[in-house]
């Protein structure tokens, strides 16, 4: 990244936005050096089922350790690497570093929880993008519902990702319906793709202002997805109330900064550990 020089830099400024191929080849070449670098890390938040107040999975969110800028969110790396195409390699990256950590704590003794892997539209469309899902998997010797992955609906989903997400679908590998109630969203949608889980997006969620019902659509979404044998996760949770009125609701899992934000691997035993043991106690 050093060696692209000033003209880098222009791909962080969120005030240019030129398309010059000079500019396209510096990021590129960005990118892949951040590969060969292994520069891309993983945060993980935890998924706590509203029931028992115990964590029952974690989400995985990619983050660029970049040498200059320091640690980059996806926001300001997925929009460029979904135009380039690199979000194609950078996702099974991202795959092989989640099956490496669920390995490793495996290893540690750390009771198995499934991890959550957001999948862009684009890898979705990608040829044979199932069948190396399924062998990074059985390279790792992880059993397939031991990965779940977040997709995200868009406009229309082309014949390609159809035979994707139906193969991942009947190899065990868990699928959810990420930020629902934004973009598409559309009843017909559900009952075409193979997902057994539904992510109520945060800007939903947000709405809840108290425990009472003040947020309809939520509650009918929660109501509709049970209707369809999907279980319900709200993302953003960020208040004591919004959780109260989620679990009245019938929500089954809640994930937000009210539980707990992003954390490092490195984090993640002792937060586990002292989360479930907070429950316990009460
Ligand atoms: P997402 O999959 O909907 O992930 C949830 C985002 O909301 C994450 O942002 C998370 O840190 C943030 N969040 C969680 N709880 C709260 C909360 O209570 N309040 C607020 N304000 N925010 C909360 P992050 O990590 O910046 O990721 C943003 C998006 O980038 C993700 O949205 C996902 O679409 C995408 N992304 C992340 N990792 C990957 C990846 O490995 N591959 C691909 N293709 N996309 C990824
Ligand atoms: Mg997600
Ligand atoms: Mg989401
Ligand atoms: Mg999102």
């Amino acid at each position: 990244a050093k060696r692209a020089g000033r003209g880098q830099y222009r791909f962080f400024d969120q005030s240019l936005n030129s398309n010059s191929d000079i500019e396209e080849f510096h990021l590129e070449q960005a990118f892949a050096d951040a590969l060969r670098e292994r520069q891309f890390v993983l945060h993980y938040q935890p998924q706590v089922c509203l029931d028992s107040m115990e964590i029952v999975g974690y989400e995985t969110l990619v983050r660029w350790q970049h040498p200059d800028y320091g640690l980059l969110f996806p926001d300001r790396f997925i929009p460029m690497a979904e135009r380039s195409g690199f979000v194609v390699p950078l996702g099974m990256e991202v795959i092989r570093l989640a099956c490496e950590q669920l390995v490793e704590w495996q290893q540690q003794g750390l009771k198995a929880h499934p991890l959550a892997v957001n999948v862009s539209p684009i890898q979705l469309s990608e040829p044979g993008f199932c069948d190396r899902v399924r062998a990074e998997m059985e390279r790792h010797g992880l059993a397939q519902d031991m990965l779940e992955l977040e997709v995200t609906e868009t406009a229309v989903l082309d014949e390609q990702a159809m035979e994707n997400l139906n193969c991942l679908n009947d190899a065990g590998i868990r699928l959810s319906l990420d930020d629902f109630g934004t973009g598409y969203s559309g009843l017909a949608h559900l009952e075409s793709v193979p997902v057994g889980k539904l992510k109520i997006d945060r800007s939903l969620i947000s709405r809840i202002c108290n425990s009472h019902d003040d947020s309809p659509v939520v509650s009918s979404t929660i109501i509709l997805a049970k209707r369809m044998n999907l279980k319900v996760v709200a993302e953003g949770v960020e208040t004591p109330e919004q959780l109260v009125h989620l679990k009245v609701a019938g929500c089954d899992i809640a994930q937000g900064y009210h539980l707990s934000r992003p954390i490092p691997a490195a984090d993640v035993p002792h937060f586990h550990a002292t989360f479930n043991r907070l429950q316990e106690t009460g």
